[in-house]
């Protein structure tokens, strides 16, 4: 067994696959998360894991079977609607007639709730193993055999051989390694809840469908997306500056108004149903400005620290990649740490990967924000939806691109 003293800084997806995996292999570890219990907070809406990284963690961490009969593989259907109502793809059309003539998700990457996630990933592992409303302050290299001590906010220390940082956006185990801290995307959303759908607002629940609808113009987007327990959150997002939320001008105090607001502001040329689900969806409202690291970004390799998940690659949420990528890096640092071989040439090895794949993500991510909020994006999208090859060309170049520069690498 490895004779290392193991910390996880974060119980997020991304802290709690890792845990999830090494306590399968019998690797001891002790997770650190802010959070004062599971419950504490609203884990935010659905989302897709891919094969190839968010499902190819999940089966490792032995979950497959119970994530496959909590998720929703309709939640993978795509609606996009034109500013004018215009309906260009509705994949929910596959449930009533599974003849229909037009390219559709294969449901190969189901939906499922963040709350869910958690809860799975959280059963896999001994309540002794995580400790809650432990907040790290600071990591020191203060110790005089390699190890890493943690500072905690309480006033506690304690020393690491390993410190994951899985602490999300505004890691401070990041802080020991690197000065770069996340910049603003250029875009904010407005996130809108509606519950009991099916019976409160039945239009809303028609308009999204099983999954999510998406419509696009230019610098402004509104995704719908369906959750669990019958409700749906609405992504109000818009290019705007960073401090759009105190200058905008818009009374966030009174919610029913502030909608109306963003409506008159910004959506009055779109079609009734546009404006209607943005009005209907009363049941909160979350202002979300969304920050990003940079496309590419690296640390320096130091003994007995790494990143994993959004502290090490911070992205916009607009490929979905932020949770499969810091679960599939979870992955790979279980593969790094039980390898066998020297621990520190393990990590800087995991590195090595991660920075490529973190790099190939981002650049996706980037590139759908560009086409989320452009004048004739509904189209876009619905070409890269249909695997049409111009929408496929930026992603090939983007491949060629990697290839060519990992060789000088
Ligand atoms: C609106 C929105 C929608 C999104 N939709 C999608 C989607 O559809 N698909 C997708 O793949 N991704 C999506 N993402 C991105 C996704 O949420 C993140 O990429 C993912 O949660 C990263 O997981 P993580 O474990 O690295 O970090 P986090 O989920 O941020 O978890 C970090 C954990 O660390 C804890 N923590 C933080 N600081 C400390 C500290 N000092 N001490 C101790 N604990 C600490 C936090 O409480 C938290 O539990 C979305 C993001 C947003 C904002």
């Amino acid at each position: 067994m490895l004779d290392k003293k193991i910390a996880i800084v974060g119980a997020g997806p991304g802290g709690l696959t890792l845990g999830s995996i090494l306590q399968k292999r019998n690797i001891p570890f002790v997770i650190f998360e802010s959070d004062e219990s599971p419950e504490i907070r609203d884990q935010g809406g659905s989302l897709d894991l891919h094969p190839s990284t968010g499902q190819a963690a999940i089966k490792e961490c032995g979950l497959y079977d119970e994530f496959t009969a909590i998720s929703r593989p309709e939640g993978d259907y795509s609606r996009v609607v034109l500013p004018d109502g215009t309906v260009l793809r509705d994949e929910n059309l596959k449930k009533k007639d599974e003849n229909v003539n037009e390219s559709v998700n294969s449901g190969d990457r189901p939906e499922i709730d963040r709350k869910d996630l958690r809860d799975l990933l959280l059963k896999s592992i001994d309540k002794s193993n995580i400790i809650w409303g432990k907040r790290v302050s600071e990591i020191r290299d203060d110790s005089s055999n390699k190890q890493k001590t943690i500072h905690f906010v309480d006033g506690e220390s304690l020393q690491f051989d390993l410190v994951v940082g899985a602490d999300g956006a505004w890691s401070k185990v990041r802080r020991l390694i690197s000065d770069v801290i996340p910049h603003y995307s250029s875009i904010t959303l407005v996130e809108l809840w509606a519950f009991n759908v099916s019976k409160d607002n039945p239009e809303l629940s028609d308009y999204t469908g099983a999954g999510t609808c998406f419509m696009i113009d230019e610098n402004k987007s509104v995704i719908s997306q369906r959750c669990s327990n019958d409700s749906i959150r609405i992504y109000v997002s818009l290019r705007v500056d960073e401090n759009w939320q105190h200058d905008s001008g818009i009374n966030w105090d009174t919610p029913e108004a502030a909608r109306q607001q963003l409506v008159d502001g910004y959506f009055n040329e779109c079609a009734h149903e546009i404006k209607d689900a943005i009005i209907s969806a009363k049941d909160n409202l979350v202002i979300r400005p969304l920050y990003m690291l940079p496309i590419g970004y690296k640390w320096v390799h130091q003994v007995g620290v790494t990143l994993l998940g959004d502290s090490a690659h911070l992205m916009t949420p607009f490929a979905g990649e932020g949770v499969n990528t810091a679960m599939f890096d979870a992955l790979e640092l279980a593969n790094a740490i039980t390898s066998g071989l020297d621990l520190d040439t393990s990590l800087r090895n995991y590195e090595k990967k991660l920075f490529k794949r973190a790099k190939y993500y981002a650049k996706d991510t980037w590139r759908n924000v560009q086409v989320c909020f452009s004048k004739n994006g509904g189209e876009k999208l619905n070409d890269m939806f249909s695997g049409k090859l111009s929408a496929m060309i930026p992603m090939l170049l983007l491949y060629v691109y990697d290839t060519v520069t990992s060789i000088f690498e």
